[in-house]
């Protein structure tokens, strides 16, 4: 990789800014000085420090979002705002991508990711990831539709889903409920409300597998996931 492109994406500013911080003499590699920004390195095998610091190479990067309404999980949109829209360029000089989707309506936990192999698995119908959603319902959400969830719903295309734990937490002309479900069929959970007769007026991701979505993000905000719930995704 460039020299210049690597401390960009490390944080040391612009492309043109990280020139400048080389012509001064500030960046070594391997202990020499490299005044050449158009100078490679071998990422995590030559040691390259600013200013005597050494600068450890960070390849994938892993962030949740509390995504907001109105915002598509996509990397690019010819009209609306992307999830990548809302990331700082330090972040976005990692090319995350979104792992999954969620719909433009839809808010809650959105996991951003470089890591191919993560996503992939995470995605993976086979590994059966858990998402637990919170939604309002406009109708009675029922005890049968607790057993309908459970057994497996039919939805209007014809795929039978495979069993979801319901929980009602209010129930009424408007309900609310927890749903966790180990699939992720295209507008799934509306599409298994549609299936019992209701509809879904709000929907929120609280969990994915073992991460759960930070209280302390506002809707737009996002952060680096700890090492620790990298390991538990892993
Ligand atoms: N199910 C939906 O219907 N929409 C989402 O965004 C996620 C799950």
């Amino acid at each position: 990789m460039r020299l210049d492109k690597f401390l960009s994406n490390m944080g040391f500013g612009s492309r043109k800014e990280v020139k400048q911080l080389m012509k001064s003499g500030a960046v070594t590699v391997n202990g020499i000085p490299v005044k050449d920004s158009s100078s490679h390195v071998q990422e995590g095998t030559d040691r390259v420090s600013v200013l005597g610091e050494e600068v450890e190479y960070i390849k994938y990067i892993y962030l949740m979002m509390n995504k907001p309404q109105g915002v598509i999980s996509a990397t690019e949109d010819v009209q609306d705002q992307t999830v990548i829209d809302l990331l700082d360029p330090l972040h976005r000089h990692f090319e995350p991508f979104p792992v999954g989707r969620l719909d433009k309506d839809t808010e809650g936990l959105l996991l951003l990711t470089n890591d191919g192999k993560l996503s992939h698995n995470l995605l993976s119908p086979k590994k059966h990831v858990p998402k637990t959603y919170f939604a309002v319902i406009e109708g009675i959400v029922t005890e049968e539709d607790i057993n309908k969830f459970r057994e497996g719903v039919i939805l209007e295309d014809g795929y039978e889903t495979k069993p979801a734990v319901l929980n009602i937490l209010e129930s009424g002309p408007q309900s609310e409920i927890q749903l966790t479900i180990t699939e992720g069929k295209f507008h799934q959970v509306k599409r298994m409300f549609e299936a019992v007769g209701k509809r879904v007026t709000y929907l929120k991701r609280l969990s994915m597998g073992n991460l759960k979505l930070d209280p302390k993000l506002a809707l737009g905000e996002y952060r680096e996931l700890t090492d620790e719930e990298i390991e538990e995704l892993k």
